[in-house]
Formats: structure tokens, sequence, C-alpha cells
């Protein structure tokens, strides 16, 4: 007789629903700070333009979020246990600091604002605090430089400071495994963040999916391909989600906002992700080739890979 599978425990099993309820699920309304580093900017605007399916949350995934809130406040607090002054609020707002640039659309929070560190104790920092298993930490140690080990964060810190106006930043990171810290003392690269915004502003301002990183996902130096969450639009021919930011009609604003040709009106978040009857899909999206459009009846026909017709518009959804 097969052995039984071990009983799942009733009480992990309530705190995974738990934090899965407590999920703020939705897309991004904008590019986020913390997402630019990555080096296909096709990928970038699938996210921006919310065609990949969403990820469903799991009680394992919210709690590794929390625990990243939880070592950000100790973080803090650390430089406070030391003296310095922090400020994470905007006094302006009452909420916590934020940066937008990109007319609006490449949007971050700022862990906190910091005075009083003992090797500059007049000079305001922006500090950007991070957890990270124990490989990351010690590929952060052995390198010294969150430029060289942690791409990503280095981006996202002097996106902040391009955006606050400060000029140095600090980067402190502690190590999950057995809370060692790491602080590194960052200056403000004006070239490096002037590049950053205007390859996002192009990416905000393209109607159609920039080129692929690589075009075959199977190749071995293809491995951020690997983990993307639009692999299958980019390379399996599946549809996008139907909402707003896949639609013809939609247009990124400054400001931000989302304006609607058809109905000449500004659409709201909750406007957007529902989109409307109206939709018609951006071509480029459409696994299929354009052969024709009707502008009287507001229909366009592709040719499907199968050899079939797909006309958008001419019934309610999509091909499948
Ligand atoms: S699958 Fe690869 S090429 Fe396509 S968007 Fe994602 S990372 Fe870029």
């Amino acid at each position: 007789m097969a052995a039984l599978p071990p009983p799942l425990s009733q009480t992990a099993l309530a705190i995974d629903a738990a934090f899965v309820a407590a999920a703020r699920d939705g897309d991004s309304a904008g590019v986020p700070m913390s997402g630019v580093a990555n080096e296909c900017q096709r990928a970038l605007w699938y996210a921006f333009r919310w065609c990949a399916p969403l990820e469903a949350p799991t009680g394992k995934r919210q709690r590794i979020f929390e625990t990243g809130n939880i070592y950000e406040g100790r973080l803090l607090d650390m430089l406070r246990m030391i003296g310095c002054e922090v400020r994470e609020i905007d006094e302006t707002t009452g909420q916590q600091l934020r940066v937008e640039l990109a007319g609006g659309h490449l949007r971050g929070k700022v862990d906190g604002r910091v005075t009083g560190l003992p090797e500059a104790p007049v000079a305001e920092h922006v500090v950007e605090a991070k957890s990270m298993n124990e490989r990351a930490f010690k590929a952060l140690t052995k390198a010294g430089s969150v430029r060289e080990a942690k791409p990503d964060h280095f981006a996202q810190l002097q996106l902040y400071l391009h955006g606050t106006g400060l000029r140095r930043g600090l980067y402190l990171a502690a190590c999950k495994n057995d809370d060692e810290i790491y602080v590194e003392r960052v200056e403000y690269d004006p070239a490096f963040c002037l590049a950053l915004v205007d390859r996002i502003e192009r990416i905000v301002a393209s109607p159609a999916p920039p080129p692929r990183l690589h075009d075959d996902p199977t190749s071995k130096a293809a491995f951020a391909c690997q983990w993307c969450p639009a692999r299958a639009l980019c390379h399996e021919g599946t549809f996008p989600r139907q909402n707003c930011r896949t639609c013809i009609e939609s247009e990124p604003q400054d400001g931000p906002k989302w304006t609607c040709a058809l109905h000449a009106r500004t659409l709201s978040y909750s406007e957007q992700q529902a989109g409307c009857p109206d939709h018609r899909f951006v071509p480029a999206v459409v696994p299929g080739e354009q052969t024709d459009a009707d502008p009287q009846r507001r229909t366009v026909t592709y040719r499907m890979p199968d050899g079939s017709a797909w006309v958008d518009g001419e019934s309610a959804g999509r091909a499948a």
C-alpha cells in the first residue's frame, strides 16, 4: 500500500490564506524605480502596459515582502540608535517620501533621508535599506560595491538622489541569515541618472513593444527570459490582458495620467484596469499579422498563426 502524504497543517494553511487575503494585488501604476535596472526594455514596456498575467499572491511571497519591510524599519532604527536623524515622512503629504520622474510615470518611495552620519555629520543622505539572503550578501561584501553587486539597488538609489536633489546616498543592507550589516556611501552620478530617465521616457512614449533582449529564449544567454512574466507574450504567441493599457485608444500623458482618445477623457486607475467594450488591442501586441482595418466599424483584422482570421471589435472578448 502506498504511503499517504503527511497531513497538512490547518494552522499553516490558515496563516497562508490570511496573508493572501490581505495582499494588495493589481498592477503598478507606473514604472517602479526598483525595476529600472532590468536589461530588457521590452519587459519594462510589457509591465507598464499591464500586458502579462498578474502573479497570484501566496502566503510565502507575502511574508517575504513583510520581512523586507521589517528589516527596512530595523535598519533605519539602527541609524537612530547612533544618534542620526532619519526622516521617512513627507510633511506636506503626511505620507512616505516619494519621487516621480519621466512625467510622473517613473515612481519610487524613498526609505528615508538621514543626517548626522559619523562619516559626514552635516550632509543629508538618501537612505536605501535592503535585506538579502546570505549568498547575495556575501557577493555584496566581496565586491564592496553596490554598483557592481546590486545594480538594481544602485539604480534605485541613484534615481532617488536625482529626484530629491540630494547628492549623497547611504546604502544599508542586512543579511537575513545572520544579521550582519553592510554600509556604503554613494555619490550621485548625474550622467547615469539622465541616461536611465531617458531610457524610461522612451519606453513610456513608445506605442509598441521595443525589440526583444533575446530572440531565442532557450539560448544559454537568455537568462532574463526564463524568469520574465511576459515570456509567453513575447515568445509563445499568447494574447496580453484586456485593459486600457493594451488598447490602441489610450495614451500616457505627463502628470502622470492616461487619456482615452475615443472617449476624450482622462482614465482613473480602476477604469484602466477594467477597460471597456470599445477596447481594441494595440496591433503590435496581437500574436497575428494585421491584414485589414475598418475605421467605420472600428475593427481590425488579423491573420493568426494557424491561418485563421480574427477580427478585433467584431465580438466581445478576444481570440483564445
Ligand atoms: S521574454 Fe526575454 S526578450 Fe521577452 S520581454 Fe522578457 S526578458 Fe525581454
